[in-house]
């Protein structure tokens, strides 16, 4: 399998040199050259399967060999054995015919464990195979910044730095990366705000030369690696609910659309998908463009779900790539276009997502509201993530026949707030955790300065 960039103009690469890549050198997104199809009869064979036999099967077509079968399946054993539940990603009841999928179990309690606990172990079993080593640089405005530790903590190969602005992110999400005291990991609380974060890390990929020689690598979410491991989850509860025979709908709390755009992923494969719902918070590009085919940036609003509050999703691009055909050229014209004029795309193209996609915006107010409902309802406290699943779920057109399934993105007890005000009792932090805030800590505080930071990676 060879993984070629949307924008058609970098050199194809394997699945190992797509992972190290990260972003293509034409600026696009490394997608696969064919996607993987599944039969009714094949999808009905992974009945039986536990969670990780069912990864092994769901992504080796897209490993293609690069990794040998008995590596890639002791990797996928060592991902998923700190995950909390039995089940890895239990299925809870909330209401008729609705569900939460429940993906905040992994050790940083939010989904982004199902991608990063895995990437963080290929990147060493390539690294270690090739006796190079690389520095991992992110920022992060919470949750990725501990998954990505935490995927990375024990990596020979590895030396990662995470960049988080001080004093912004909540107590939970700075002591979960702070108090990983590994000698490869190093906290940076810059002085700024998330956008200042994000602008350094690009200057630092944009010009490497302060490492001599050394190599940066990236671990957000443009990733395919990332991709690959969340489609596992989809075939997973589908598959639960009566998948291939029965079609399953989901509502995805959505910023960056690398969640959703795995499920879309797995339609393509063969999954019987019967709509794909984009939950957006006040920060509603992606709403604007399901709704009215306006795809272009506003102003960076704050609200109760942080994880989501972005101005621009990165993934989107490779949507439009699957939706023109993987006409790389045309990808390309309107990716340069964005940042003018936006992005709007011909009505017959626009007409094919909303056939899959069906969208929502949800404000602070309905995600505080939903909170109480659903607890009132079936007992279970949600998070604001998830609430603005559930809320989107409820507003949009259904198929009563289909059963509808919310991601569960975080734990409660990560975001406490939007708890406190629905008026449901604060959560407790899980048992394994419960010491969090004691822990030491172990970060610096730097300037929002690019020539501060390359001193402190250099001399780190
Ligand atoms: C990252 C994140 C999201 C958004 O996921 P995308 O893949 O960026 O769309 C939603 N909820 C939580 C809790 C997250 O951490």
């Amino acid at each position: 399998m060879k993984y070629v960039s949307t924008r058609g103009d970098a050199p194809s690469l394997s699945f190992e040199d797509a992972v190290i890549a990260g972003l293509a050198s034409d600026g696009g997104l490394y997608v696969p050259s064919e996607i993987p199809q599944f039969s009714a009869e094949k999808i009905a064979g992974f009945s039986s399967l536990s969670y990780e036999e069912l990864m092994f099967e769901v992504i080796s077509p897209f490993v293609d060999g690069d990794i040998p079968d008995a590596d890639l399946k002791g990797i996928i054993k060592e991902s998923y054995a700190e995950f909390r539940h039995a089940d890895i990603a239990p299925l809870t009841k909330i209401g008729r015919g609705e569900y939460i999928l429940e993906l905040f179990h992994g050790p940083t309690m939010a989904f982004k464990d199902f991608a990063l606990q895995f990437l963080g172990r290929v990147f060493d079993y390539i690294l270690k195979k090739r006796n190079k080593n690389v520095t991992v640089v992110g920022a992060t405005s919470g949750d990725t910044g501990s998954a990505a530790i935490e995927g990375c903590r024990h990596s020979e190969h590895v030396n990662i730095f995470i960049m988080h602005p001080y004093k912004r992110v909540s107590d939970v999400q700075r002591k979960q990366m702070t108090t990983v005291l590994a000698d490869n990991v190093h906290n940076i609380a810059l002085k700024g705000n998330f956008d200042d974060c994000q602008h350094i890390v690009k200057e630092l990929f944009a010009d490497q030369s302060f490492l001599n020689g050394g190599r940066l690598v990236a671990v957000n979410s443009i990733n395919w690696c990332r991709i690959m491991a969340q489609v596992v989850y989809y075939f997973y509860c589908a598959i639960r609910l009566g998948a291939p025979d029965k079609k399953v709908a989901f509502s995805v709390p959505t910023g960056n659309f690398g969640d959703i755009f795995a499920g879309y992923i797995a339609m393509k494969m063969g999954l019987p998908i019967d709509k794909l719902i984009v939950a957006t918070n006040e920060n509603d590009i992606l709403h604007r463009f399901f709704a009215n085919n306006d795809y272009s940036k506003s102003e960076l609003l704050h609200t109760l779900s942080p994880s989501m509050d972005i101005q621009v999703s990165s993934n989107f691009e490779r949507l439009l790539y699957y939706i023109y055909d993987e006409d790389a050229a045309k990808i390309a014209e309107l990716m340069i276009g964005f940042h003018e004029k936006g992005i709007s795309i011909d009505a017959d193209k626009y007409q094919k997502t909303r056939e899959i996609f069906d969208s929502y915006a949800v404000d602070d107010e309905q995600i505080v509201k939903t909170i109480a409902q659903v607890f009132e309802k079936s007992g279970e406290v949600i998070d604001p993530h998830t609430a603005t699943g559930v809320c989107a779920a409820r507003n949009c057109d259904k198929n009563q026949n289909v059963a509808m399934v919310i991601l569960s993105t975080a734990h409660p007890a990560k975001f406490p707030d939007a708890i406190v005000k629905a008026g449901v009792k604060e959560p407790e932090l899980p048992d394994y955790i419960a010491d969090l805030m004691s822990r030491e800590e172990k970060y610096d505080v730097v300037d929002n300065d690019i020539e501060k930071i390359k001193e402190f990676i250099v001399s780190n």
